[in-house]
């Protein structure tokens, strides 16, 4: 069993950024600027936002972050994302979801222009990946195709099993595992809480992707001996093996599941890392108007 090291990978990936954007500076060029939205005072968010800035100053970009209180109005958003919008000097945008219940996340999102979409939520960017243009694809997605990329997994005419349908993981894994370009071309088949018989269609993945969110769901008995097993799942637990009191476990029962595999991803330290790098990769094409021209 190879185990998928996503944070050497996300390591490797920061610096051949860093490097990147020494040079566009020693052209006489600009760094790269991401600026985030962030509303309220979430913990997790909090932390997420946090987590960018000091990768944005790891890799020698600017990052800028916009802070409202819980109760800023809808409008006032609005406005903030025409001016970052309008604002030459920022080239991708993130805003930290969820949105207090009083904001329309999706309003806020469509206001973004999609040239600045570096999260790719934006539908003009989810059609584009969905026909095959080039877009901005969001960060967990892209992570995960970038851990097949770099780990050498060949993916061309393999059965690839996606556990999970949601719109920022499931769903666009899938089209991404299926499209006619590598890593990709894999014939697909994509679960959810409707599927019947679901351990006898993972039983015949040559590559499982879990997006479940249900801890430990998947144990040994509904996997290939050989599979490739990416585990996108995060949940924190109460432990007694840890200082902490806490420890973080994934959507896969990995002491078992492991012995099987013959990749897999953990947790901590597999899809998890390649979240922020996948934002940063995005906002470096972005300031270099890749996608866009
Ligand atoms: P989500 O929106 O809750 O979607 C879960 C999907 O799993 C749904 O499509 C659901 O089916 C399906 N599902 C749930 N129970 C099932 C069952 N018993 N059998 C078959 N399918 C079942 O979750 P998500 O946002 O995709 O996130 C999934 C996990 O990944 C979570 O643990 C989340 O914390 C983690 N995550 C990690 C990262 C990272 O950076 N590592 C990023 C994003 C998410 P229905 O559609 O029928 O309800």
């Amino acid at each position: 069993m190879i185990l998928i090291d996503g944070k050497q990978i996300a390591a490797d990936i920061k610096d051949e950024i860093a490097n990147q954007v020494r040079k566009v500076i020693v052209g006489g060029g600009k760094a790269p600027h991401l600026a985030a939205i962030l509303v309220g005072e979430d913990p997790a968010s909090e932390t997420y936002v946090r987590n960018k800035e000091m990768a944005c100053r790891q890799v020698g970009f600017v990052s800028s972050t916009y802070r409202f209180p819980a109760d800023v109005s809808e409008e006032e958003l609005l406005e903030t994302v025409d001016f970052i919008n309008r604002d030459d000097e920022i080239h991708g945008l993130i805003v930290q979801l969820p949105l207090p219940g009083h904001i329309d996340n999706q309003k806020v999102i469509q206001r973004i222009r999609p040239e600045k979409d570096v999260d790719g939520f934006h539908p003009v960017n989810v059609g584009r990946m969905t026909i095959g243009l080039p877009a901005y694809v969001s960060a967990t997605p892209f992570g995960i195709m970038e851990l097949l990329r770099r780990s050498k997994i060949e993916t061309r005419g393999k059965n690839c099993v996606v556990l999970g349908r949601s719109n920022i993981v499931g769903k666009p894994v899938s089209l991404l595992m299926a499209r006619n370009e590598e890593p990709g071309n894999a014939t697909v088949t994509v679960c959810h809480s409707k599927t019947q018989n679901l351990a006898e269609i993972t039983s015949r993945a040559d590559i499982l992707i879990v997006a479940m969110g249900k801890p430990e769901f998947v144990t040994s008995d509904m996997v290939r001996e050989g599979a490739v097993v990416i585990d996108v799942g995060i949940h924190r637990v109460e432990s007694d093996r840890t200082k902490s009191g806490f420890r973080l476990i994934g959507d896969v029962k990995f002491d078992e599941v492991s012995k099987k595999a013959s990749f897999i991803t953990p947790v901590p330290g597999g899809v998890g890392p390649m979240t922020i790098v996948s934002l940063l990769i995005n906002t470096l094409k972005a300031s270099k108007k890749e996608i866009y021209g």
